[in-house]
């Protein structure tokens, strides 16, 4: 179900004949605190696509691993050492390149599965440009759904993952809903050792340029990953998937 490691043959027989779904995870490679990997914002989608696949007929395409800039108050900012990003700019367009090759070759049901949430509009810039220059050339059988794949989690999976009351999802950055869903997924890429348990971030309601970096806790995480676990990493995922066996093919009826 990985397409790079399909041959172009088998690609264009099984887009023929089974008209599959196919999932862009957008990730990013950017800092996820003292415990977390890299590139934690394009694992997580990556796996889940992979595990939602047999569910929904899909079919994963390579990730994006870079992302759309960091912003302060969402990921920690650009000054992180390792954070590796792309301007909006660049980055709607590499999508958009992808997105119309996809359609092109007769993919009719692309998803992007969003790990990073500076990519949203860029995502939206880049499918709403792609449409267009594949309308201008007579295709216009591709639908495109952009999905955060946290978007769905509901409110009985927040009560598991914050027994102590609501979370400002802002703030959730390498903390305790993705350092368990890392946890449960990839459980030797986390430094169990290092998860930080620093308080919540306070930051004024403007934003300051040049950066004022004071506001932002130099461990990286916006929250304490403390109260992090596998078992709730675990509750997440199976919800999650649930949920994609149901929107996705949904969307595309
Ligand atoms: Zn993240």
């Amino acid at each position: 179900m990985r397409i790079a490691e399909m041959t172009f043959v088998e690609y264009e027989a099984r887009l023929r004949e089974t008209d599959p779904v196919v999932v862009i995870p957008a990730g990013a490679l950017e800092q996820h605190g003292p415990h977390l990997p890299l590139a934690t914002d394009a694992i997580i989608p990556t796996r889940l696509a992979e595990m939602a696949a047999p569910r929904i007929n899909g079919l994963i395409a390579p990730a994006f691993t870079y992302g759309v800039r960091s912003q302060p108050k969402s990921g920690g900012g650009e000054h992180f050492c390792g954070t590796t990003s792309l301007w909006g700019s660049t980055y709607a367009l590499m999508l958009s390149d992808v997105v119309q090759a996809f359609g092109r070759h007769g993919v009719k049901k692309l998803v992007i599965l969003d790990g990073h949430s500076e990519n949203q509009h860029f995502l939206v810039e880049g499918i709403e440009r792609a449409l267009i220059e594949l309308r201008r050339d007579g295709i216009t059988d591709m639908r495109v759904i952009r999905l955060g794949y946290w978007t769905t989690i509901s409110q009985s999976v927040q009560d598991v993952l914050f027994p102590t009351g609501p979370v400002n999802w802002d703030l959730e950055h390498a903390a305790v809903m993705e350092t368990s869903v890392m946890m449960h997924l990839e459980p030797g890429l986390v430094r169990l050792d290092k998860i930080p348990d620093e308080p919540m971030a306070v930051f004024p309601p403007y934003e300051t340029f040049p950066l004022d970096p004071r506001p932002i806790p130099s461990c990286g995480a916006l929250s304490s990953a403390r109260a992090a676990t596998a078992e709730k990493g675990r509750v997440v995922v199976d919800s999650l998937l649930d949920d994609f066996a149901t929107i996705i093919p949904s969307a595309f009826a």
